[in-house]
């Protein structure tokens, strides 16, 4: 068979992979970031000057930053150029609030007599990013303003992109949300809240866990609970019995794991990958710290969610232990698990 015709019969295979079947080519996934990194940054006033003899930069720039310092302040690049401007540099000279007071701005109010300034043009007020940009948006919003040094995390330019995974692993991702959502129909046929689970080892795709709303039962049994009790379980542990639920699973450890020590389990979901169709409440977030969670995808925010809406958990720099968080796997079916279960209670009430 030729080439040509080898990539023809591959045709329809590919399709359906892409297409219908699999599907994960309809969502993206977004990485839920602190604070830090998504906010607008925060800015400080400096003045400015043009520099009118550019032989005289590196003289200025050694004067002036003896003069101002400007400490805390590191990523701030003194020095900008400005296309099209007759005077194409622009240094700046200190901070608003380090700045002498002044009745008029001036250049003589701003540089003690020792310092030699005919080469800088009139001094101007000038907006630059107090803390250095962490993302490549606040990168490009910085410049904006004036140019920064950016340490860049390749990782995370590329997941706010929303393509940190390859086709293969969303399949996989795709497939574990869907198992998530056929449980958290499951809860919902028997009258819970429509959320649903999967704890997964990424490390071998074997999923340990799988879990739905258990409310009817125990005001604290969220889906998120269930599951990490569901784990506990599958290492001879866990507080709860689940048995009555057929769509609450777990597997149990294969026999040369069970006869190892204890000791070579990993403590309950170290490592572990967290499917959840709807963003966690603070109860849940804060069980998947304590459980040692790798990371969590969910599928659609919430109100009250502790992993983006409400709260980042997940970035809290007092924890003991942080994780990654991915929203947006299968977002629009989880939403509309969501916003049915909605519908319903409009009816209900
Ligand atoms: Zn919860």
């Amino acid at each position: 068979m030729s080439e040509e015709e080898s990539a023809k019969a591959m045709e329809p295979q590919r399709k359906r992979w892409k297409g219908s079947e699999c599907g994960s080519d309809s969502w993206t996934v977004y990485p839920v970031l602190s604070d830090e990194q998504s906010q607008d940054l925060a800015l400080v006033e400096a003045f400015a000057a043009p520099v009118l003899n550019k032989k005289e930069t590196s003289r200025l720039l050694r004067e002036l930053s003896s003069l101002y310092p400007m400490s805390g302040l590191q990523h701030i690049k003194r020095v900008r150029t400005v296309k099209g401007s007759p005077h194409p540099l622009e240094v700046l000279l200190c901070l608003v609030r380090d700045a002498p007071h002044m009745e008029v701005l001036s250049i003589d109010s701003l540089l003690p007599s020792g310092v030699k300034h005919d080469a800088l043009g009139e001094p101007f007020r000038v907006k630059i990013p107090a803390r250095p940009p962490l993302t490549r948006p606040q990168f490009e919003q910085a410049g904006k303003h004036w140019p920064t040094s950016f340490h860049e995390d390749k990782q995370v330019t590329v997941a706010l992109r929303g393509e940190l995974f390859t086709a293969p692993q969303k399949a996989s991702m795709h497939m574990h949300m869907m198992s998530a959502l056929t449980a958290a129909k499951a809860g919902s046929e028997l009258g819970m809240d429509a959320v649903g689970a999967v704890v997964v080892d990424p490390s071998t795709e074997k999923v340990i866990a799988v879990g739905h709303d258990c409310r009817g039962d125990h005001p604290l049994h969220h889906a998120v609970m269930v599951c990490i009790d569901l784990v506990a379980r599958s290492q001879a542990g866990g507080s709860y019995y689940f048995d009555q639920y057929p769509a609450c699973t777990f597997t149990p450890p294969a026999s040369d794991t069970f006869q190892s020590p204890p000791s070579s389990l990993p403590y309950i979901c170290t490592g572990y990958d967290l499917y959840v169709t709807r963003e966690p409440c603070i109860m849940c977030a804060m069980a998947l710290v304590h459980s040692r969670i790798g990371r969590v995808f969910y599928g659609t925010a919430s109100a009250d969610g502790a992993l983006g809406r409400k709260y980042k958990i997940h970035t809290q720099k007092d924890l003991n232990h942080h994780f990654e968080v991915y929203r947006g796997v299968l977002g629009e079916q989880c939403e509309d698990l969501t916003s049915k279960v909605e519908v319903y209670r409009k009816v209900d009430y």
